[in-house]
């Protein structure tokens, strides 16, 4: 389904969110304080505008209202990407996904009501250092504190069996959500479904499981 989003501050992070929604077939408006930003982003957003992230009468003017869902892309000036959060949540804006540079940015984001904040150097570097740490993990997404969800390479160990007979749930505590073969995705695993050398198994438990079936079971 469409839907209408609104990219505030076009710099790497946020230019390249705008991109990839408008080349979902979203509807996007991109707002920059630059005119060589606004520029840039022409053919890759459905509407994009020269405004000062901080005025409330050009954020209004716009339409900002209208939209249900925002991006503060605003990192460097802590002042500006604040002001701006509390803006448009004051104005009504359903949600307003913000990012910050560090920790305290992060707090007081969290505090004039950001529904959620992205530190994306910080969170790119944890996952790239688990793609470091084993070469079997492919991507990894942090659920909460404790759970997670992994894409490992299967080797032999696990080569044409089935799931009923390597018993991942009872043996590790984990599930394995989906078997990616290829361009191919598995997303309902069946307990006969079986596994073959190089399949990417997406894998869903605790942390502490996910190491030990990591290291002793795939
Ligand atoms: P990157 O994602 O590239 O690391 P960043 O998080 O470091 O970006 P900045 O480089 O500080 O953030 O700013 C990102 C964009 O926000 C820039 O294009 C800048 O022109 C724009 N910007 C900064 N201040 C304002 C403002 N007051 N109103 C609108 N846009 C602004
Ligand atoms: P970030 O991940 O925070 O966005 P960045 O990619 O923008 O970082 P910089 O901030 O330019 O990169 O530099 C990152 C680190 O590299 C800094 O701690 C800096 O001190 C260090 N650094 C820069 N140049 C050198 C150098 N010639 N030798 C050693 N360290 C360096
Ligand atoms: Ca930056």
């Amino acid at each position: 389904m469409k839907k209408q989003f609104i990219i505030i501050g076009l710099g790497r992070f946020g230019s390249s969110i705008c991109k990839e929604l408008f080349k979902l077939g979203h509807d996007v408006m991109a707002i920059d304080s630059s005119p060589e930003r606004v520029d840039s982003m022409r053919n890759f957003s459905s509407h994009a505008a020269v405004a000062n992230a901080t005025d409330e009468a050009s954020l209004r003017e716009l339409g900002v209202r209208n939209f249900e869902h925002a991006v503060v892309a605003i990192g460097e000036n802590m002042q500006t990407s604040v002001l701006c959060t509390l803006m448009l949540k004051e104005i009504g804006v359903p949600l307003v996904w913000v990012k910050a540079k560090d920790v305290q940015h992060q707090m007081i984001l969290e505090k004039v009501g950001a529904d959620r904040v992205i530190q994306p150097e910080n969170e790119m570097g944890i996952r790239i250092a688990h793609h470091m740490d084993s070469e079997k993990v492919v991507d990894y997404i942090d659920l909460s504190e404790d759970y997670s969800i992994v894409e490992l390479v299967a080797s032999e160990k696990l080569m044409d069996q089935s799931l009923l007979e390597l018993d991942i749930r009872a043996r590790y505590g984990c599930t394995i959500l989906a078997i990616k073969r290829g361009d191919e995705v598995n997303v309902a695993p069946m307990p006969d479904d079986l596994i073959k050398l190089d399949d990417i198994l997406v894998v869903m438990g605790h942390r502490e499981d996910l190491k030990r079936f990591e290291e002793k079971g795939v």
